[in-house]
C-alpha cells in the first residue's frame, strides 16, 4: 500500500506536468525578460565580487552551472535557449556553416536568411501564436522573419547600441504605451564579457574585473529600471548566458598543415571545432587527422558521440575536429588568434553559463548546482502558460526553481521506492515462512495421496 501511494504521489507529481500545459492561460500572467550577458563563464561568479547579480538571485535562485549545448558558441546556444533544442535539432549549428542541398553559406555577420532558422520556432513566435506580444534587443536571431514572422517589437542587429538603449526600449515595450499592452516576453542580449574573454582570456583577472564591474553595474541598472517604472516584483527575470570561456595559449596551436595538404579539404568553421569537407576520400583524410595532434580528436560524421547532439543534421560537415580545452585549430603559422575561446566540448565546466531568476513565480533563497539549458525553454513555456512545441528539455529539474510547483528528488524518490519494495518483500517471505510453519500438520497426507495416485494410474509410468 505504501508502495502504491509513493507511486500515486510520483505520478500526481507528473500529471500536474502535463496539467499545466493545458490549463486556459490566465490574463494575469506576469511579463517574462530573459537576459543574457555573452560569455559568462559560471565561476566568475566566485571569483569576482558582483554585488549587483547576487542580490538579484539572493532574492530568487541561482543555477550554479547551466549545462549548454554543443558546440558552445553563441548562436547555437542562443537559439537553444529560446528552443528547448539541441544544435543537430534546430539546425543553427555553429557560428559558419554551409548547407550541401542549398549551397549556401551561414555566417553569424550575415544570419538573415530564414532558410537557416527554420528548423525551430523560438518561444517569441510561439507566445505570438497564444496572442502574447513578444520584444527583442538584439537577441541572435530575433531580427530574422522566422516563420515568417519577427517578434512584435525588435531591432535590427547593431553592436553600437549600448545596453542603456536596448534596457529602456525593452521596459518601454513591456509597460505599453496606452494604444497598445505591454509585450509577455522580452529578450535583452549584450555581448559582453565575451568580448573582453577573447581579447584578453579569462585567466587576465584584472581586465575580467573590470568587464565584470561593467557587467554587473549593467544589471544594477536592469534592476533600478525595473522599480522605477514599477516593473520590479511584477516581472519574471531571467539572468542567464550561452557559454563560458576557456584560456588559449600559442603553446597549445594544433597545426593542421602538419598533417595534410589543404588541397585536401576545404573548411567550414575551424575552432575549436573545425568542419571540414574532404575534396576526395573522406576515409583517407580522416585516416589523416585521427592521429594528427594528441590534444585533438577527429571524427567521421556518423561517428561523432550521442552525448554530443550534433550529429543528425545535413549542415554537420562529414568530419569534425574537437580540440581539447584551451588548445586552437589553426591551419598554418604560428599566430593565436584569441587569448580566450569557446566552442568545446560542453561537459567542461569552463564552457557552462549560469542561470539566475527572480520574480513572483521564483522561489527565493534557492540554489541548484546544474540545470540542462534546454530545460530553459519549457520552464519559460510553464511561466507564459503557453504550450511548448516538442522540445529536448524537461520541466523535472526546472519545476524546483517555482514557488508553485512541488519539487521531487529523483534519486531520492527512487530510493524511497526501491527501499519500500525491499520492505514488502521481506514482509512476503516472513509472512509465507509463518504460513507454512502453521500448516506443517497435513504435508505427509498430501504426500500419501500422490503415492496413491501414481500406483493407480499406469499412464503415469
Ligand atoms: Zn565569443
Amino acid at each position: 500500500m505504501l508502495f502504491v501511494f509513493l507511486l500515486g504521489l510520483l505520478c500526481g507529481a507528473g500529471a500536474s506536468e502535463a496539467g499545466n500545459s493545458t490549463r486556459p492561460r490566465l490574463p494575469s500572467v506576469p511579463p517574462l525578460l530573459l537576459v543574457s550577458f555573452d560569455g559568462f563563464r559560471a565561476d566568475y561568479l566566485r571569483r569576482f565580487a558582483m554585488p549587483n547579480l547576487k542580490s538579484l538571485y539572493n532574492e530568487g535562485v541561482l543555477v550554479e552551472q547551466l549545462t549548454n549545448v554543443f558546440i558552445t558558441k553563441t548562436f547555437p546556444n542562443h537559439y537553444s535557449l529560446v528552443t528547448g533544442l539541441y544544435a543537430e535539432s534546430h539546425g543553427i549549428l555553429a557560428s559558419n556553416m554551409y548547407d550541401p542541398v542549398t549551397r549556401k553559406h551561414f555566417h553569424v555577420s550575415d544570419s538573415s536568411d530564414p532558410a537557416w532558422w527554420d528548423g525551430a520556432r523560438p518561444l517569441w513566435v510561439t507566445a505570438q501564436d497564444s496572442g502574447l506580444g513578444t520584444a527583442a534587443a538584439m537577441w541572435p536571431g530575433s531580427d530574422v522573419a522566422i516563420g515568417n514572422r519577427t517578434p512584435t517589437h525588435f531591432f535590427h542587429y547593431n553592436s553600437t547600441v549600448t545596453f542603456r538603449q536596448r534596457l529602456d526600449n525593452v521596459t518601454q515595450w513591456m509597460l505599453g504605451d496606452g494604444k497598445e499592452p505591454g509585450v509577455k516576453f522580452a529578450t535583452l542580449y549584450w555581448e559582453e564579457p565575451d568580448r573582453s574573454g577573447h581579447h584578453f582570456g579569462p585567466d587576465n583577472a584584472t581586465a575580467m574585473a573590470a568587464v565584470l564591474k561593467e557587467v554587473d553595474d549593467h544589471v544594477g541598472a536592469l534592476v533600478s529600471e525595473l522599480k522605477r517604472t514599477g516593473l520590479w516584483g511584477r516581472v519574471n527575470l531571467l539572468v542567464t548566458s550561452d557559454h563560458g570561456m576557456a584560456q588559449c595559449s600559442a603553446q597549445r596551436l594544433i597545426r593542421l598543415d602538419r598533417c595534410l595538404h589543404p588541397d585536401n579539404y576545404t573548411v567550414v568553421d575551424l575552432t575549436p571545432v573545425a568542419a571540414l569537407i574532404p575534396t576526395n576520400d573522406s576515409q583517407a583524410v580522416f585516416a589523416l587527422l585521427k592521429n594528427c595532434h594528441p590534444h585533438m580528436t577527429a571524427y567521421l560524421k556518423e561517428q561523432i558521440p550521442e552525448r554530443l547532439h550534433y550529429r543528425y543534421n545535413r549542415r554537420v560537415q562529414p568530419i569534425i575536429l574537437v580540440a581539447d580545452e584551451g588548445w586552437t585549430i589553426v591551419e598554418t603559422g604560428d599566430r593565436l588568434p584569441r587569448l580566450g575561446d569557446h566552442g568545446y566540448d560542453n561537459s567542461l565546466p569552463s564552457m557552462h553559463p549560469f542561470l539566475a531568476a527572480v520574480g513572483p513565480d521564483f522561489r527565493r533563497g534557492l540554489r541548484l548546482p546544474s540545470l540542462s539549458s534546454v530545460d530553459v525553454y519549457p520552464l519559460m513555456c510553464r511561466l507564459l502558460a503557453v504550450p511548448p512545441r516538442p522540445n529536448n528539455g524537461s520541466l523535472s529539474q526546472a519545476r524546483c526553481l517555482l514557488e508553485a510547483e512541488r519539487c521531487w528528488d529523483v534519486p531520492l524518490a527512487a530510493g524511497l521506492v526501491a527501499g519500500v519494495l525491499l520492505l514488502l518483500s521481506a514482509v512476503t517471505v516472513l509472512f509465507r515462512f509463518l504460513r507454512s510453519r502453521r500448516h506443517s500438520g497435513p504435508q505427509p497426507f498430501q504426500r500419501l495421496q500422490i503415492d496413491l495416485d501414481d500406483d493407480d494410474d499406469p499412464l503415469l509410468e
